[in-house]
């Protein structure tokens, strides 16, 4: 699996389509300061579900929407489409190469995309935990960040290593478990309740 090409228009400093293309193996990406490095960063985590407009350096989720210039006004809305080579199958999909899109609208509202397809967010995230692309991992690492990761909490540092590893998948479905049996285990009170009372 690998990042073959991002679709970027709106999105931050992008105010126009750009089309970048990316080969197996080390991409570098150079320019001067400011000129939207880390925005195409930005734009990967942002399309893979992050929800926290503070990790894409914004204060407002319209922060992420070209906010014009001087010479160009700004856009109505964002979008990102980025595409995966899943020839290896490592995505547990049929396809072999994988389109992931975001929009978002100045009205706040917003889309998911697979394939073209309209999905939810839950579907991206659920397609990329435990691939080591997932929410919490370590593909993306920005500025700053590695500092992070060496200093942080255990806590924080098991969830990093659960979601290379994969195993996250399998705590994430542990816990929807736990909550169904928890729910259940309220319901057979509430009907042992009601029996009681009928007998
Ligand atoms: P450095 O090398 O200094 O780390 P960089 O190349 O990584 O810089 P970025 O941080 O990706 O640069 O981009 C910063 C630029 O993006 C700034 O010029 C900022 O004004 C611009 N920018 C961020 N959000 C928006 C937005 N919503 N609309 C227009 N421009 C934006």
């Amino acid at each position: 699996m690998y990042l073959k090409r991002l679709d970027i228009k709106g999105f931050k400093s992008f105010a126009n389509e750009t089309e970048i293309i990316l080969e197996p193996g080390i991409n570098i990406i150079v320019g001067p300061n400011g000129c939207g490095k880390s925005n195409i960063a930005d734009a990967v985590r942002w399309v893979l579900g992050e929800g926290n407009v503070r990790q894409l350096r914004g204060q407002k989720n319209e922060d992420i929407i070209f906010n014009g210039t001087d010479k160009q006004k700004p856009q109505g809305m964002a979008m990102v489409d980025m595409t995966i080579d899943n020839s290896d199958h490592m995505l547990p999909v049929e396809y072999g190469e994988i389109t992931v899109g975001r929009k978002l609208f100045r009205s706040g509202e917003s889309e998911y995309l697979l394939n073209k397809s309209r999905v939810r967010m839950k579907d991206i995230v659920n397609l990329f935990t435990g691939t080591g692309l997932g929410k919490r991992g370590y593909s993306i690492i920005g500025q700053g960040e590695l500092e992070q990761v060496l200093n942080g909490q255990a806590f924080d540092r098991r969830l990093i290593l659960e979601e290379a590893s994969g195993s996250i998948r399998f705590r994430q479905q542990r816990d929807e478990v736990k909550q169904r049996i928890a729910a259940t285990t309220q319901d057979l009170q509430r009907l042992a309740d009601i029996i009681g009372e009928l007998e």
